[in-house]
């Protein structure tokens, strides 16, 4: 069978060739020459699928795509409270270039914008320009799996016109966020947006965000769960200038666009999303590349805020095993699905002596809904005078240690009972 997804994916794209609207970047020379006309889409999924119609394997410069990856950099190379200090997250609201900082504490507003993005370039692990871009390239071809390059000619073309830019180094150097030479910074900010990706490169690398930093098809750890957390928050709240709301309400996924005409997106746990289109609407965005993501939000459902109900569907019910009470789960189980457990356990007229929760089809336990768990387990035991016994055989909840002495016996299979403990 031929896979219905690309198809989909092409399609797509032709509904959305027609539009015109917009123009290509120009205060770049470089980007003024790019083919208005092109056009591609690709996603990739967080084991490491990817699907592209049009022109993925086009390259061209990431631009402002390369902020919340810089971001992260910066995060761990300088820790939290060094990056907090020098750059909020709040969205300002303004233009991507706008020139301004907080009144209140003289940081740029946030890391998406120029101002935030520059500071956050200086925040990248090097003594100079070329020390922090090569860091840059070499973490970026690791995202995408494939070995990145700058194109020169883009970064000499942006250099030279670069007196907006420089004057934000010099405004953030006057302020105290930047420390040392505000043109070296910036020119290393301007490289770092000159580095060439296709929407290919981009999908995998939108795919290691969703994917809580873990690259989707070399499974290599590249960030931390904070880290990641803490960009895809701003890519949300501030990845589309002064269009974000207007985006949260619409597409709902967190990204970010580049003057180049690409706009990444990474929806957690699910999808990594790259399109291009360099015409840009009056935000600087892509015109078209806006109508791609609003197409596929409605059409996968992909929006943040839509997120189907979990709670009682992990429930498998109360079963008797012999004289035991069997409690079955079912998925992935986090605050809700443990709270739908809990209330069970607790509405349940338990009749045995023994209580087995059997988590044979649970793939997947979050952190509070462990600790729920092993509380159900401490009470049953100590408050119930219940002896309780986990079926558990992948150890999904590994070392169920559940307090005061209390820890259940893991069974391999409910006709395990009276055997040895599976673990
Ligand atoms: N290099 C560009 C600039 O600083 C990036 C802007 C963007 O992509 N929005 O102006």
């Amino acid at each position: 069978m031929r896979s219905p997804i690309p198809d989909y994916l092409a399609e797509v794209l032709d509904d959305c060739r027609g539009d015109e609207g917009g123009a290509v970047a120009d205060y770049i020379p470089e980007l003024a020459r790019a083919d208005p006309d092109r056009l591609a889409i690709a996603l990739t999924t967080p084991d490491g699928a990817t699907y592209c119609a049009g022109d993925a394997d086009v390259e061209f410069s990431i631009q402002s795509m390369s902020k919340p990856f810089a971001y992260d950099i910066a995060l761990r190379d300088s820790g939290f409270e060094a990056v907090l200090g020098k750059i909020g997250v709040e969205p300002s609201g303004e233009a991507f270039n706008e020139i301004s900082l907080e009144s209140s504490s003289g940081r740029p507003r946030n890391p998406m914008i120029n101002a935030g993005a520059i500071a956050a370039h200086s925040l990248i692990e090097g003594r100079d320009a070329e020390e922090r871009t090569e860091r840059f390239r070499e973490r970026m071809s690791l995202a995408a799996d494939r070995e990145l390059q700058y194109d020169e000619a883009v970064y000499t073309s942006e250099l030279e016109s670069a007196y907006r830019n420089m004057a934000i180094g010099y405004m953030l150097r006057t302020h105290g966020v930047l420390d040392g030479d505000p043109e070296d910074v910036v020119r290393g900010y301007i490289r770092q947006c000159a580095l060439s990706v296709t929407t290919r490169d981009l999908s995998i690398m939108a795919a290691t965000l969703a994917n809580g930093g873990v690259q989707p098809v070399t499974g290599r750890r590249l960030s931390g769960d904070r880290a990641i957390r803490q960009t895809l928050s701003v890519m949300m709240t501030c990845g589309m200038y002064d269009a974000a709301g207007d985006w949260m309400t619409t597409v709902g996924i967190p990204a970010k666009s580049g003057v180049a005409g690409g706009i990444l997106g990474a929806l957690p746990g699910q999808v990594g999303i790259a399109v291009l289109s360099p015409r840009l609407d009056v935000h600087g965005n892509s015109t078209r590349g806006v109508q791609l993501f609003e197409r596929l939000a409605d059409d996968m459902g992909l929006h943040l805020m839509e997120v189907p109900p979990v709670g009682r569907s992990v429930l498998r019910g109360h079963t008797l095993h012999g004289d035991a009470d069997v409690i079955g789960l079912q998925g992935v189980i986090g605050f809700a699905a443990a709270e739908a457990v809990v209330r069970q356990v607790v509405e349940t007229e338990l009749s045995g002596g023994e209580v087995i929760l059997d988590l044979t089809r649970v793939h997947g336990v979050s952190d509070v809904a462990r600790r729920i768990l092993l509380e159900v387990v401490r009470r049953l035991t100590l408050h119930d005078d219940k002896q309780v016994s986990l079926v558990d055989p992948e150890g999904i909840l590994e070392d169920p240690d559940a307090g005061d002495g209390v820890r259940p016996r893991v069974l391999a299979s409910l006709d395990d009972r009276g055997g040895s403990p599976a673990h």
